[in-house]
Formats: structure tokens, sequence, C-alpha cells
């Protein structure tokens, strides 16, 4: 039943996607007095999945918003530092900040949502409006109908397709391949070099980075961390292609599971790093059972409100990853759409015409600056063609990639 129905009741919400976006985006509404009904395709719980994140401060606050636990988040780190390819250290920036895991943040949200209003293995399959509110079919045969209803279904979101056809992830040129190791798993040597440390090693055209988060059970026990390690590299779209066939021949477009990556490709890429890298994070690499590789896109939608539905989180826009915005962005775009649905006196048209407004600004810089970032990634033919922006030399500078990494501070800058 929704409002228009019988007014007295909660006005209601189905969101779509129960990952970052979707869970804050459950919480925030919830406590802002909406019924709101969470549906995920996943057949499971999203528990153990995904690697490291950086706490950027909007993140912090949409936790603490949300009345999250939010004491013990992950690990605090001080310091970034750039090695050389015998592990010396060439540059040093202060910039203290907690590095968490995205499994510790699920857990996080996940305990902030009653299961009777958490729902698996429901795909959505179509959405239908109509004056009195929104209508989504699942391909399970359930229908649901409310009042608003916001896509959290990621950057290869169904919704955005029906409204925006055109909206598709562009690749960027280049792929992460990334892993956790545990802590114990680790030689002394690379410990003592990078463990405690948000660590770059910065050859022509590639990034390799690290930083240490959460163990297992979310431990964060000297001993019983882990550190997640991510080489960004160049690949062409035809060598990306064949990447994205697994064992058994099967062709996975856009991107392929972890579990599904070919042992050949994992073969090479640790080869690729013993010719190549500093011994602290080859041998950190050495101690990942199976790397994994996931291809960059980005992408960004003009427009996020389509009558009562509402895009959020990696459905509207992605950044590329460098600038470590995609769940900050995620909880921030569900924070500011709840407090403006707070007011039961205040439209709900009225309410999303604002959130779009404030919104759309903050994920077109989000994306901007991710293509910023990356062109350091851009191979010479492709440097004498990209447009140099007024950030070119910055971002091409140690200190500049150390400095512009995994922040939110642009968004803060003018
Ligand atoms: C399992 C998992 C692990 C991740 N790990 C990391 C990580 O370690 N580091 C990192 O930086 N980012 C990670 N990400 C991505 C990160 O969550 C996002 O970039 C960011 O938080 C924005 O999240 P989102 O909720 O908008 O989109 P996503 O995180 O992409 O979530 C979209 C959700 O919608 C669901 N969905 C999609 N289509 C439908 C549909 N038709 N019906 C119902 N549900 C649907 C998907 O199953 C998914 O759970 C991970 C995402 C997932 C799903």
């Amino acid at each position: 039943m929704n409002q228009h129905q019988n007014p007295s009741s909660p006005r209601r919400a189905l969101v779509i996607g129960a990952s970052m976006a979707g869970l804050f985006a459950t919480a925030l509404l919830r406590k802002a007095g909406w019924s709101v009904e969470l549906f995920e395709r996943s057949d499971i719980e999203l528990f153990g999945r995904g690697a490291g994140i950086t706490l950027q401060p909007e993140l912090h606050e949409a936790l603490m918003e949300s009345g999250a636990d939010a004491s013990r988040l992950g690990v605090e780190i001080t310091e970034r530092i750039a090695i050389d390819r015998e592990d010396r250290v060439i540059e040093r920036l202060t910039y203290p900040q907690v590095v968490t895991s995205w499994d510790k943040l699920h857990h996080i949200m996940r305990a902030r949502i009653p299961s009777e209003h958490h729902h698996l293995g429901c795909n959505l399959d179509s959405v239908e409006q109509s004056a009195s509110g929104v209508t989504a079919r699942f391909s399970n045969g359930r229908i649901e109908k409310a009042d608003l209803l916001i896509a959290a279904d990621g950057y290869r979101s169904v919704v955005r397709d029906l409204y925006m056809p055109d909206v598709q992830p562009i690749y960027a040129g280049y792929v992460i391949w990334r892993g956790v190791a545990d802590e114990s798993a680790m030689p002394k040597s690379a410990r003592d070099t990078i463990f405690d440390k948000f660590a770059f090693f910065l050859p022509p055209n590639n990034k390799i980075i690290g930083y240490p988060i959460p163990g297992q059970d979310h431990a964060l026990e000297p001993g019983r961390r882990r550190y997640n390690w991510v080489w960004y590299r160049p690949v062409d779209r035809e060598t990306l292609e064949t990447m994205l066939v697994d064992e058994s021949g099967t062709y996975h477009r856009l991107s392929i599971a972890p579990p599904k990556v070919r042992q050949d490709l994992i073969d090479e890429i640790k080869r690729a790093a013993q010719d190549r890298l500093p011994p602290s994070f080859s041998d950190t690499l050495m101690a990942i059972p199976r790397p994994f590789f996931t291809p960059i896109y980005d992408h960004f939608s003009p427009k996020m409100v389509f009558g009562r539905v509402a895009l959020i989180g990696d459905a509207a826009s992605v950044g590329r990853p460098h600038i470590g915005m995609g769940v900050a962005k995620a909880a921030a775009d569900a924070q500011r759409l709840a407090e403006l649905l707070r007011d039961a006196s205040v439209p709900v048209d009225q309410a999303l015409a604002q959130f779009e407004k404030e919104r759309l600004g903050v994920g077109l810089k989000s994306v901007e600056r991710g293509r910023a970032l990356g062109q350091y990634l851009l191979l010479p033919h492709d440097s004498d063609n990209a447009a140099h922006d007024a950030h070119w030399e910055e971002f091409h500078s140690v200190h500049g990639i150390l400095k512009n990494t995994a922040t939110s501070d642009f968004l803060r800058a003018d």
C-alpha cells in the first residue's frame, strides 16, 4: 500500500541492490520514517567479499548518521610513502587515514537492516510508474508497489538502462590486479617496508599501491591483519577480451568474477611482478593465493531522477578507483536523499529534484577527477593525443600522486 491509498501510513520505498548504496539508503530512509524493503538479486548474503576501502570523511559521517557502530572501523595509518625498485623510500607524505575492508563495512551496515526487510534472490526485471507511484517486477514473479524506487544496482544498473540506455560503462584502457595477503604470510622485509603505510611504486604507466586492512573476522590486532595489494596495468581492449574468457572457454562481458580468472593469467602477473616490482610488493603478491583482475570503467549519468525513481551510488556514476570514492559517494548519496525525504510535508518530487540538483555535480567531479588521475596510466601513443588538463604535471609527479590518491579533498577544494 502506498501513501496515495492511505495517507496515514508511512511512505514506502523499494531499494534495489543490497551492496553499499542499498544498505545505506535502507538504513537512513528507515531512520527518516519511511517503510523500506531492500531487494538483492544474489541468493546468498554478500559476506566475506571485497578488498580494501579508504574511509573518507563522507563515509564516516554517513556511518555515524545511520547509527552504526563506528568504533574500531579499520587500521589507522599516518603516512604515505613511495618506494623505488630496490625498496628505498623516495618520498614521504604525512596523511593520517583509516583504511578498512569492504567486508567490514558490509558487516556493519547489514546489521542495521532487519532481515524481514532484506530480500535475497530478488532480481529486478522492470519498473513501471503511474500517478500513484511505482511498480517493480522481479524475475521470481514478485510484484511490489511503492511511493519511490531507489536504484542502488551498481554500474551495470538495470534501472538506468530503462531510462538512460545510452549511458554505458566506458573502458579506461587499464585493469587493476588485486588481492589481499595475510600479514603473517608476508616476509618480514616486506612487512617492515610497507605494511603500516599507504605505499606506492610508480614506474611509467603503472601504479602499484597497497595498504593494511582488517583481517579475517575484522581483526585489527598486529599479526592478524591483511595487506590490500593493487597493480594498475594498461591492457588494450583486444587483450582484455581474451582475459575475460575463463578456464572453460566461457566469455564474461565487461568483468569476470574473481574465482573465474584463469591460472595462466595469474602465473603471468606473478612472473611480471618478480621481473618488475620492488621486493616488498612482489613478495607480498607471492603470499596472495589467487590474485584477480577487474577492468576499470567509468560512466556518468546526466540524470539521477526519473519521476519516482532515483539512481544512487555506482548506478548513477562511477569515478575510477584512484580517488577511492566508490563507497563514500554511495553513502553520501544515500544520506542526502534520506535527509531530503525526511519531512513528510515536502512533496517527494520536490525532494528528488533537489537531490539531483545537489548530487549530480559530485558525481561529475568524481568522474573527472578519476579520469585526470588515470592519465598517468596512458601509454605513450595515447598520452600524445590526451588533452593535458591543468593537473597533468601534478598527477605525473610522485608527490602529486601521493597527495591526490584516495582522497575526497578535491570535493572541498573550491
Ligand atoms: C560483493 C562486492 C564486493 C565489492 N568489493 C569492493 C572492494 O573491495 N573495493 C571497492 O572499492 N569496491 C568494491 N565493490 C564495489 C563498491 O561496493 C561500489 O563501487 C560502491 O560501494 C558503490 O556501491 P553500489 O552499492 O552503488 O554498487 P555495487 O556495489 O556494485 O552493488 C550493486 C548491487 O546491486 C545488485 N543488483 C544488480 N542488479 C540487480 C537487480 N537487477 N536486482 C537486484 N539486485 C541487483 C548487485 O548484486 C549488487 O549487490 C564491491 C561490490 C560488491 C557487490
